[in-house]
């Protein structure tokens, strides 16, 4: 049988985890609770509300399998970075909005590892926390400025820390550390095996699981395919990457590409020079984002963003595959590890992130129509994604808690332009961002130019 699944994240699932839970959604049914969209934000609601309300009826509708989506394909990252910085948040909902977002994103991580070894699922995690390095006087100098802003806001050294050059290369030996950061609050995952185990649990429980079944609307009260209709009080939108091709929804998201490549299983000889004991997960402070993971086989799983956005918020699987990106992410790769220069790239893949207009994620109810949603993580998803499915369903199920008073909870962004200005803005963007890092290699000071767009996403 053909893998539902995508490249290294598929090669490495037992075969248990890899095969269909559900089938097509091919008649009119109800429920008190339709979720469209089978990755980490739709079951993460539907085990929340089941922890919850064991008795109530909630349908998952998936156009493909649980986990095609970026949740079976991440880079594994399963951190405490909400998508809006600390100052964002604190300039629109004030300081103590602010803290309380970022310490809740600390629980989140915690609560996530507690999961997952309750229900005794097979994941790969790894607590080693996050090391970020600093390769160049500017890079450090932002992550001076990043701890700084960390104080200012109250979390101490025990949260984020700034490392000299040796404690950094202690953890992660690439070239040219001057320093860096460290969080302990970052956890290394499979993103596949955690997709599934969760789907999995969700179906065992009493949840009904369609896939093969694309939504081709999504109304108050009712989720509509090609094959049946689900009708329920609640309806639950968790497309992220995907939101734009719903029905008028075409520009609240828009769906920026990550691409990933991972190695072979590499040495133990070749680990003693790398470092990443503990398995953290490792980038460094360029502008244009890049992450990585030591996988639980031993290879390095690397990805970041550089690839174009498509005209019309398209995707396509094509789009997966740009060898262009890969060259580079490879070139970064061997740049930051020579030591690898002749291994092996055996994987290479890629798929779709939600991008808001304001880059602020956010869930939430409408109570006049029962629509509600979770998305606009940016490539923060994997642990914002569990605290969007437990707020989904405090509000769902009506009840006052820390979470739904967040300041996330029923954030408003505002709607892309119409293209062709949003193909303009986005890859001006994306553009802007790699431009900003050869400037700033080359001038040795930080690229006013990403400043700049920066502020005009009032980061
Ligand atoms: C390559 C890559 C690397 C990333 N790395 C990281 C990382 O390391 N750490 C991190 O925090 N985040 C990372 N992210 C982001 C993170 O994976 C996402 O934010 C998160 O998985 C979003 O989960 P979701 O359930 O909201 O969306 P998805 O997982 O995308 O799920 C949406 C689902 O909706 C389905 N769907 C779409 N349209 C329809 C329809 N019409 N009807 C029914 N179903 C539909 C899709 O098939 C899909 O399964 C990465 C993303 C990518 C692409």
């Amino acid at each position: 049988m053909a893998s539902i699944l995508t490249a290294l994240w598929a090669d490495t699932v037992p075969a248990a985890l890899n095969k269909p839970l559900g089938t097509r959604l091919s008649e009119d049914v109800t429920a008190d609770v339709v979720i469209v969209g089978g990755g980490y934000t739709g079951l993460w609601t539907a085990y929340h509300l089941q922890m919850q309300a064991p008795d109530l009826r909630v349908t998952i509708v998936e156009a493909e399998q649980a986990g095609f989506g970026a949740s079976g394909r991440n880079g594994g990252w399963c951190s405490a970075h909400f998508p809006a910085s600390l100052p964002k948040i604190a300039r629109k909902y004030g300081v103590a909005a602010a803290q309380a977002m970022q310490s809740t994103m600390h629980d989140t991580v915690a609560a996530i590892h507690t999961t997952i070894k309750r229900e005794g699922w097979q994941v790969d995690a790894a607590a080693g926390g996050a090391v970020m390095a600093a390769r160049t006087p500017v890079q450090l100098q932002r992550a001076e400025e990043e701890i700084t802003t960390w104080r200012r806001f109250g979390f101490g050294a025990e949260d984020y820390r700034l490392l000299t050059a040796v404690e950094t290369t202690d953890r992660l030996a690439a070239t040219d550390v001057l320093g860096g950061l460290y969080t302990p609050h970052c956890m290394a995952i499979h993103p596949a095996k955690l997709i599934r185990e969760l789907a999995t649990t969700v179906v065992a429980r009493g949840a009904t699981l369609y896939e093969d079944s694309p939504a081709v609307s999504l109304t108050a009260g009712i989720v509509r395919t090609d094959h049946g209709s689900v009708q329920a009080p609640i309806v639950v939108r968790a497309t992220e990457g995907y939101t734009a091709t719903i029905p008028g929804h075409h520009r609240d998201l828009v769906p920026v590409y990550s691409l990933m490549l991972a190695t072979e299983p590499l040495s133990a000889a070749t680990w003693d020079q790398i470092g990443l004991a503990e398995r953290e997960t490792f980038t460094d402070l360029r502008n244009l984002v890049i992450y990585g993971q030591r996988t639980a086989d031993d290879r390095i799983a690397f990805g970041g963003r550089g690839a174009p956005y498509h005209f019309g918020s398209s995707i396509k699987p094509e789009f997966d595959q740009n060898s262009l990106v890969f060259q580079q992410l490879w070139a970064t790769l061997i740049d930051l590890f020579p030591v690898i220069v002749n291994r092996e790239v055996t994987h290479t893949w890629g798929g779709p992130l939600g991008v808001p207009r304001d880059w602020f994620a956010s869930c939430g109810l409408d109570r006049t129509t029962g629509l509600a949603w979770s998305g606009g993580y940016v490539g923060d998803g994997v642990g914002t994604s569990y605290l969007g499915g437990a707020t989904l369903a405090d509000l769902i199920l009506d009840q006052s808690t820390e979470r739904t008073g967040l300041a996330w909870v029923n954030h408003r962004s505002r709607r892309w332009e119409p293209e062709p200005l949003r193909w303009i803005g986005t890859n001006l963007g994306l553009r802007t961002m790699t431009a900003a890092d050869t400037a700033e290699d080359r001038t040795a000071k930080p690229s006013t130019r990403a400043r700049l767009f920066s502020r005009l996403l009032g980061s």
